[in-house]
């Protein structure tokens, strides 16, 4: 076989926030095409980092009062932490913040300089002057130009939908400071794309050899315009300081965008491997290479993966991407992820609920295509899916069978001329089972058309079993050759479609790999003369008992995954938003909530409630259980406090409750009502209200 030496990467997520079920999509995809990729014998390289630069990381730091340095480093280590969990598995996890992202960032903006590529130019931006720093589009917030609606950010407006400079919004202020911005001149640094060099390089590489996805070079043309105009802007790779990030070489208090090191920390990523592994890097990035080199990333960054790396790298010297593998976002239930609706999920809480992470691994699977499409997770489906597939058609071949050949044939398959006859059905029976249409599914990332023909082998292989009937069989002594044949083809047939699905489900092919006592299942390969049963076991072959291989899911494990979610991004967690006042100021101020009228407000019935009884929930990492009195009533309401509050601390006090919100049927049992609290945003710090001394539980507040 030839063998491929590729180097494969996904974005790089953001050092200041969780991953979540969105940023999983693009990992696990990556990671199902390079494990297959792997198991065919290539020799392939999976490189990521975390992405740390920039003014939100620098501002997040300072307002935790931590280093930048010190931030980072704890979410590398909770976003390794969360790959780990859902099997994605990296050669390399590194940072940009290295010393190799910081070479080949100088170096190729130095290539980019001496190219005559690179513009020095003043820039007219809005300037915060109680913080002294520049602020970027999203830090300035005011006055939409278009249509008047507070509170929006710098580029667009949420409310009409308008985008626009910063300096149009009417009554701007700083979302940092909340001071009043003026605007200042400085000068920056831009890689001069509209050089018609650039243009014509990237008009090129865009429409050749497949680079990009069609959809992705349609939009590209569309951004790079017809031959001869010149759509493409000179892009600001420069930040001035106060900025966490690469000092750009001889250019006092300019840094580099984060934008600019963000892909140059794939490289660095890969160098830091190579150092450690002994590859050698230039194989993979000097121009002409043979080797392929693949970035898997979301829709919603192509303009830079498409336009601005490869003309980075051509223009410094270096080879351009074979292709890049763009893909569409998460959708839950057909909407957008919510928090408010539970369904941002975390990977943290995912794994944390006991859910099998492999159970989303196939999901995805089953709903990936090579498109840009946007996948949905819907979870009522996803449930069914999980259980009819994995666990009725797929685990079930191996727990109907492999009893049978443990108690009554000493753990070893069929040999001899049962074995013969074996092959022969497997032959006769299974021609679709041959690797050929799977192995082309994966390769070209049509993951749910592999999935669907693996399924298909399944249910054939179910249907055999169900007319062969081991179990009627069994009770039969003189059948027992039928017996040990019909459970011997079950095991075959298992092992088949197991090394099929270990591209997609590694930790279960592991624990398959010992049940059925091979040392490691490798992808299945067969020339065009070969039958299909040379893929199977040797005859004789012995398996070891079986256990449990995976469980289904409940679906009360879903609802208590969605609760989870909305408590601790709602209760626990409100969302950090920047801080809006001058000043003393020391916590993040959520922005005002839409206006409403008195109407709306008098639909909120509020009422002092004593709180009677306070106590742990057994498995409830976050809550609390309050019973309420409020006068005519006790009510049971679970409350997302157990950070801050001690049960025994509660009993007795006086507080405040929504006691007309619809009740919840929850994990632990059903919540009548809410508990107002306020939050800070860090963990335990929450308090609840009360009322002054006096008032008496049943009281409505208005
Ligand atoms: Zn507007």
């Amino acid at each position: 076989m030839n063998k491929r030496k590729i180097l494969v990467t996904s974005a790089l997520p953001y050092a200041n926030g969780s991953i979540h079920l969105g940023h999983l999509v693009e990992y696990i995809q990556t990671d199902i095409w390079v494990r297959f990729q792997k198991m065919r014998g290539h020799t392939v390289y999976y490189v990521c980092a975390d992405d740390t630069h920039g003014t939100p990381i620098m501002l997040r730091a300072e307002k935790e009062q931590i280093s930048p340095e010190a931030l980072i480093a704890r979410v590398h280590a909770e976003h390794l932490r969360d790959f780990t969990g859902f099997h994605v598995q990296f050669d390399n996890y590194y940072s940009t913040h290295s010393e190799e992202t910081r070479h080949f960032s100088e170096e190729i903006y130095g290539k980019l300089k001496v190219a005559g590529l690179i513009a020095v130019r003043g820039i007219e931006q809005l300037f915060d002057p109680v913080k002294n720093m520049f602020l970027p589009d999203r830090f300035v917030k005011g006055e939409c130009p278009k249509c008047g609606a507070k509170d929006q950010y710098g580029d667009s407006c949420e409310v009409c939908g308008a985008a626009y400079t910063p300096t149009e919004l009417k009554n701007p202020y700083s979302a940092v400071s909340g001071a009043t911005p003026v605007t200042q001149s400085s000068e920056h640094y831009f890689f001069s794309l509209s050089d018609p060099r650039c243009a014509e390089f990237l008009r090129q590489w865009t429409s050749e050899a497949n680079h990009l996805q069609p959809e992705a070079a349609n939009k590209m043309r569309e951004w790079l315009g017809e031959d001869g105009d010149n759509n493409l802007s000179d892009w600001d790779i420069s930040r001035d300081a106060p900025y966490f990030g690469f000092a750009i070489p001889d250019a006092p208090n300019k840094y580099f965008y984060v934008w600019l090191d963000a892909p140059i920390g794939y490289m660095g990523s890969f160098k830091n491997l190579c150092a450690r592994e002994q590859i050698e890097f230039n194989a993979f990035w000097q121009r002409g290479s043979t080797t392929e080199l693949y970035h898997f990333i979301g829709k919603d960054i192509l303009y830079f993966h498409a336009l601005f790396w490869p003309a980075m790298l051509e223009h410094s010297g270096y080879r351009t991407p074979t292709k890049i593998f763009a893909h569409g976002f998460l959708t839950v239930n057909g909407e957008k992820m919510s928090k408010s609706r539970g369904t941002f999920i975390t990977a943290e809480s995912y794994l944390d609920q006991g859910l099998n992470p492999e159970w989303l691994r196939y999901y995805y699977a089953a709903k990936l295509s090579s498109t840009l499409e946007d996948i949905d997770l819907n979870l009522e489906d996803f449930v069914a899916r999980v259980n009819s597939d994995l666990i009725g058609k797929f685990i079930n071949i191996a727990s109907r069978c492999a009893g049978f050949i443990s108690k009554r044939f000493d753990g070893r398959l069929v040999s001899g001329e049962l074995y013969q006859q074996l092959c022969q059905t497997v032959n006769e029976r299974f021609p679709g089972w041959r690797p050929d249409l799977i192995e082309k599914a994966f390769e070209e990332r049509e993951f749910a058309a592999a999935v669907r023909q693996i399924m298909k082998c399944a249910d054939e292989a179910n249907e055999m079993i169900h007319a062969l009937a081991p179990w009627e069989m069994a009770k039969q002594p003189e059948r027992g050759d039928e017996l040990h044949h019909a459970c011997s083809l079950g095991i075959q047939l298992f092992y088949l479609l197991s090394r099929y699905l270990k591209p997609i489900l590694p930790g279960t092919a592991k624990q398959i790999e010992a049940f059925l006592n091979c040392e490691s299942l490798t992808w299945p390969t067969l020339q065009s003369d070969q039958p299909v049963s040379d893929l199977l076991l040797p005859a004789g072959h012995s398996i070891t008992t079986y256990h449990h291989l995976m469980t289904r899911i409940d679906t009360k494990q879903i609802d208590a995954l969605v609760i989870a979610n909305t408590q601790s991004l709602t209760a626990v967690h409100p969302t950090p938003a920047p801080i809006r006042h001058a000043g003393k100021q020391q916590h993040a101020v959520m922005p005002i909530a839409e206006t409403i009228n008195i109407e709306d407000f008098g639909k909120i019935d509020l009422r002092v409630a004593r709180i009677v009884n306070a106590e742990h929930v057994e498995g409830a990492e976050k809550l609390l259980k309050l019973t309420l009195d409020i006068g005519s009533e006790q009510r049971n309401v679970f409350a997302g406090i157990k950070s801050a509050y001690d049960p025994e601390q509660l009993k007795g006090r006086l507080t405040v409750m929504v006691a007309n919100l619809a009740p919840r049927q929850m994990k632990f049992g059903c919540s009548e009502g809410m508990v107002l609290a306020a939050g800070g945003g860090h963990p335990g710090e929450l308090f609840i209200l009360s009322p002054d001394s006096g008032a008496q539980p049943g009281m409505r507040i208005k």
